[in-house]
């Protein structure tokens, strides 16, 4: 009796063993037929690799700003509103494979984008004392109608990204966008501001007092939208502010080596 015991066991093991090894050759071979893309380069991914192979992560052009205060992102800001830290994870630029990465996420519904690279920026802040005060993540919104058509926002998507690293709290409610704006890629400064100056409004000013708030968007070019919501926030008493995008060009802010370097300006110009 113990004999067949033993038995039926071993063939019970046998048999979980082949159906393991049979579901790993059919994953391997469906990989083949159906290969799962690196979002950037477009090779295929192999093992662990999700949404972005290793190398386009490994050499991905981190600006490095989180760990410099007053960087070209904050300078940005100076005389406009007042920001406590600024920051991009990466450079993109015209036609380069992080440029189709950022384009994915936005146009091509590859919402997954945006979590993978909202962790990468997560862990970076999350090992930077100038963003341990952050407390509440807030998402630039979208308009319900443009949301509704792309069928997710972009900014939320990286801020899920972030606080699954950083255990921070998503706020989705509290800031919204009132109108529906056209695009801002081929628009000037002036335009920019003009398209989204009234764009926005604060819903909830008493979840936001004494809070600091990380605000999140894909892109930061002239920083018009950014400023837009900035404004609102500030609303909240005493809620500090500081911004996170994923990636911003090296025109909108040179790599610190590349910069005369600026002095920085009395407090009173910075923090208006
Ligand atoms: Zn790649």
């Amino acid at each position: 009796m113990r004999m067949i015991n033993c038995n039926s066991v071993i063939l019970n093991f046998f048999i979980i063993f082949v159906a393991m090894k049979f579901v790993t050759i059919l994953r391997h071979f469906l990989g083949l037929l159906y290969p799962n893309l690196c979002a950037a380069c477009g090779r295929a991914l192999i093992g662990k690799e999700y949404v972005c192979c290793m190398s386009c992560l490994y050499h991905l052009p981190r600006t490095g700003y989180w760990k410099k205060p007053d960087n070209p992102l904050e300078q940005l800001f100076w005389g406009r509103v007042p920001v406590e830290h600024a920051c991009a994870l990466f450079f993109f630029e015209k036609g380069s494979r992080y440029r189709k990465l950022l384009h994915r996420l936005k146009y091509n519904g590859r919402p997954e984008i945006g979590v993978v690279l909202g962790r990468e920026l997560g862990r970076e802040l999350k090992n930077t004392l100038h963003y341990q005060c952050v407390n509440t993540i807030i998402p630039v919104p979208l308009h319900p109608k443009r949301q509704r058509r792309r069928g997710y926002n972009q900014s939320e998507r990286i801020a899920a990204g972030i606080a699954q690293v950083t255990g921070w709290e998503v706020n989705n409610s509290a800031l919204v966008r009132m109108r529906f704006t056209e695009t801002q890629t081929h628009k000037s400064r002036q335009e920019r501001w003009e398209n989204v100056s009234e764009a926005f409004a604060l819903k909830d000013v008493a979840t936001l007092t004494g809070r600091h708030v990380l605000l999140v968007d894909d892109v930061l070019t002239t920083g018009a939208t950014l400023e837009a919501c900035i404004l609102q926030l500030k609303k909240a008493p005493d809620c500090k502010i500081s911004v996170a995008t994923l990636a911003c060009t090296k025109k909108t802010a040179p790599p610190v080596s590349d910069r005369p370097s600026l002095p920085a300006p009395a407090y009173s110009d910075r923090r208006p």
